[in-house]
């Protein structure tokens, strides 16, 4: 399972309901932050999830709306929080901006307070955890450089119980054995295989994020059944002509790619001052009925083939 965390949800510049891109995907003990828009450490501030363990940040592009932020997290850092490590990963473009901007800027000749590293990423995996990878893959937007992350568990076979009771498998270390895939002897001198009680292998579940984004033809494949799918949304198609002119995406042209992916659910944001927040979400239900725009501080948990909004948490719980 993962558990995604809006913090910002607007387009280029904050609205009053909405602040500039941020969020966290989470998985077990790791926290990734996906951008970080200014105004972005207050949002964290504000969700009640804190700084604590947020030391990974994935950078989707170098825009000044999706970087600023990172400025102001490090200068708090320095100052009052505690942090071992801070890791960010981008690409090229964005990593010079974001290097510009955290040494040029903030620390100007300061040693960071913490090992600071800046991970220059190229298509394919980037991390990798005990039970998830993380992987890198291209999008089109302006300027160069620009990535969007695939977040996938590894497949698995369940264990299946009924017929492990058949077999008169024991509960305890063998079925735990079993399960990582080793064939056990039992006290009787029978032997069990894995794949005496282990079904089918179920891919684990999929979340695709994508930044801002001016195409969509190169992005089904990596898309192809994820359990949910987050990409911008900034205009509508009536305008559609100006979404290509600044290489951005319209509702419609988001709900067709979750429509031709066959994705489970479709999680909109970068939501644009200029519309209603209803006709954003009336456009790409039309084409993907499965969608939400996402509101800053909305949490889902993501798990194969569902999508819940677990609650929202309100400013200043
Ligand atoms: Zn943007
Ligand atoms: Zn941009």
């Amino acid at each position: 399972m993962f558990e995604l965390v809006f913090f910002g949800t607007s387009a280029s510049a904050p609205s009053i309901h909405r602040g500039l891109s941020s969020q966290v995907v989470m998985h077990d003990e790791y926290r990734f932050l996906i951008d970080c828009g200014e105004g972005t450490q207050r949002q964290i501030l504000q969700s009640g999830l804190g700084f604590k363990r947020l030391n990974r940040i994935l950078i989707t592009h170098g825009h000044l709306d999706h970087i600023l932020g990172l400025a102001g997290l490090l200068s708090t850092f320095m100052r009052w929080e505690t942090i071992e490590d801070l890791q960010i990963y981008g690409g090229k473009w964005a990593l010079d901006r974001v290097r510009d901007l955290l040494f040029g800027v903030v620390l100007r000749g300061a040693t960071p307070p913490m090992l600071l590293t800046l991970h220059e990423i190229s298509t394919g995996m980037i991390f990798k955890g005990d039970d998830f990878q993380i992987s890198a893959f291209p999008v089109w937007h302006r300027g160069p450089d620009c990535y969007g992350y695939l977040f996938e568990e590894k497949s698995r076979r369940p264990f299946l119980p009924e017929k492990a009771d058949t077999l008169g498998l024991p509960p305890g270390p063998w079925r735990r054995d079993i399960v990582n895939g080793q064939q056990v002897t039992l006290p009787d001198g029978r032997i069990i295989s894995p794949d005496d009680v282990l079904g089918p292998e179920r891919p684990g579940t999929r979340l695709v994020h994508i930044g801002d984004v001016g195409r969509t033809d190169d992005l089904a494949d990596i898309c192809r059944d994820a359990d949910a799918l987050v990409i911008e949304s900034t205009y509508l198609d009536e305008e559609a002509e100006m979404a290509r002119q600044f290489a951005h995406m319209t509702a419609r042209g988001a709900a067709e790619l979750a429509a031709r992916a066959g994705v489970k659910n479709l999680l909109i944001t970068h939501i644009s001052r200029r519309y209603r927040e209803r006709d954003v979400l009336a456009e790409a239900r039309s084409i993907f009925p499965n969608t939400v725009v996402a509101r800053d501080f909305d949490m889902f948990q993501i798990r194969r083939d569902e999508c819940v909004r677990i609650e929202k948490l309100e400013p200043g719980s």
